[in-house]
C-alpha cells in the first residue's frame, strides 16, 4: 500500500515552541496503527517540491524575521500549493504559517509578507501581543495551547474558524474566533505544539487523510492517559 506522504515546510524556520513535535505526533500516532508515513521537507530554494504528491501540507509557526525571509519561496510555490488545496490535500497551519497562507501579513514594523492566497483571510500585526495559554472550543471537543502573535487575523466571508474562545485571544482578540476550519485546512495561533496536547485534533487529520487516500479509515483508540 502506497505511505502516507506529509511534507512539512520550512522545518528549520517555522518551528517556534517545538511546533514540529506536531509532525512527531502525527508519525507516532500512524505508526501505531501500522499506517506507513513518510515525511518530506521543503526548504528555501527547493524548486522541485510538487505539493500535489503529499496528503498532508504542515507549516509550523514563525517570528517576524523568519516569515519575512521565507516569503518569496513561499510565494514562488503559491501554483503548485494552491493546485494541492484543489485537490483534496489537507493543510495542518500554525500560527505563522497560518498566517502567511492567507492574503498577506503586515507586521508591526509595517513589513509586508505576502501570502499564498489559499485562505480568504489577512493579518495584520500590532505593537502589543497576544501571550498566554489559552483554550478554544470545536465540535471536536476542547483544545487547549499557548499562543504568542502580534498577528490580527480576519477570516473572510464564508471562512469559517476552527473554533470559538474560552480563555485567551484566539484570531484577533475582537471577534471571539480561533483559527481556521476551511475545507481541508486547519488552521490554529495554538503552539506549545498543539497535537501533543490535544491527540484528537491529531487523529481527525489522520482519519481524514487516511480516508481521501484510501477510501476508509477505522482508528484504533491510543492510551493518551499521560
Ligand atoms: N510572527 C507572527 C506574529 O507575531 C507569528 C508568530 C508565531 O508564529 N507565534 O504574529
Amino acid at each position: 500500500m502506497e505511505k502516507l506522504k506529509i511534507l512539512h515546510m520550512y522545518p528549520n524556520m517555522l518551528d517556534l515552541y517545538g511546533d514540529s513535535g506536531n509532525v512527531e505526533v502525527l508519525s507516532y500516532r500512524c505508526k501505531m496503527r501500522g499506517i506507513e508515513l513518510e515525511v518530506s521537507k521543503h526548504l528555501i530554494g527547493d524548486k522541485e517540491t510538487d505539493f500535489t504528491q503529499y496528503d498532508i501540507i504542515y507549516l509550523g509557526g514563525g517570528a517576524d524575521f523568519e516569515q519575512q525571509i521565507l516569503a518569496d519561496d513561499l510565494v514562488s510555490c503559491k501554483d503548485s500549493i494552491m493546485e494541492a488545496y484543489k485537490s483534496g490535500t489537507f493543510f495542518l497551519m500554525i500560527c505563522g504559517g497560518y498566517q502567511l497562507m492567507g492574503h498577506y501579513y503586515d507586521t508591526a514594523a509595517g513589513v509586508r509578507c505576502a501570502g499564498v492566497d489559499v485562505l480568504d483571510l489577512t493579518t495584520e500585526g500590532a505593537e502589543e501581543r497576544m501571550i498566554g495559554n489559552f483554550a478554544f472550543e470545536t465540535e471536536f471537543g476542547s483544545v487547549v495551547g499557548f499562543e504568542n502573535h502580534s498577528g490580527r487575523t480576519y477570516l473572510g466571508k464564508g471562512v469559517e474558524p476552527l473554533g470559538k474562545m474560552i480563555k485567551g485571544c484566539g484570531n484577533n482578540g475582537e471577534d471571539g474566533t480561533e483559527g481556521v476550519r476551511y475545507k481541508n485546512t486547519f488552521g490554529t495561533y495554538s503552539h506549545g505544539p498543539v497535537l501533543p496536547k490535544n491527540p484528537q485534533l491529531a487523529d481527525l487529520l489522520i482519519s481524514l487523510a487516511v480516508k481521501n487516500k484510501y477510501g476508509s479509515c477505522t482508528l484504533e483508540p491510543l492510551n493518551d492517559d499521560l
